[in-house]
């Protein structure tokens, strides 16, 4: 892999799971198992406070919250890139993921879309869970 000069995701004891899955090619969510609402990271069911909560496998399916395309490099990592996009995708489990809409042209990107999740192995340690249009 080439040297990745980007901000990279702060791995925590919380999150690793979800980190961990990711290397491995699957997304996962911290689901509450009274009640259904899920996370994405390591916590306290925040909607029936229920103590009994698992990492699950999660569908990698959802839809385009909101997301914006940028014009300028705020960093200069992301000089190369412009334009580019930012993503909220609504996962079907629930949770909201920032991520990026790859696989098509910036103008076919619309909120709404149904999106599914492809994996992208950015360095050792880090694999990025990124979303294109479901065909
Ligand atoms: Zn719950």
């Amino acid at each position: 892999m080439a040297e990745y000069d980007k901000q990279l995701p702060l791995i925590t004891a919380s999150n690793r799971p979800f980190w961990a899955a990711a290397k491995r090619h699957e997304l996962v969510v911290y689901k509450c198992l009274n009640c259904g609402s899920a996370y994405l990271q390591d916590s306290d069911c925040t909607t029936c406070g229920g103590p009994r909560m698992a990492w699950v496998r999660a569908s990698g399916r959802g839809r385009v919250f909101t997301f914006c395309v940028f014009h300028q490099a705020f960093h200069p990592a992301w000089k190369g890139d412009i334009p580019y996009n930012v993503a909220y995708v609504k996962l079907d489990e629930g949770p909201l993921l920032v991520s990026n809409i790859v696989g098509c042209e910036r103008g076919d990107i619309s909120i709404g879309m149904p999106v599914e999740v492809v994996f992208e192995d950015i360095t050792a340690e880090v694999t990025l869970p990124k979303f294109r249009p479901v065909k």
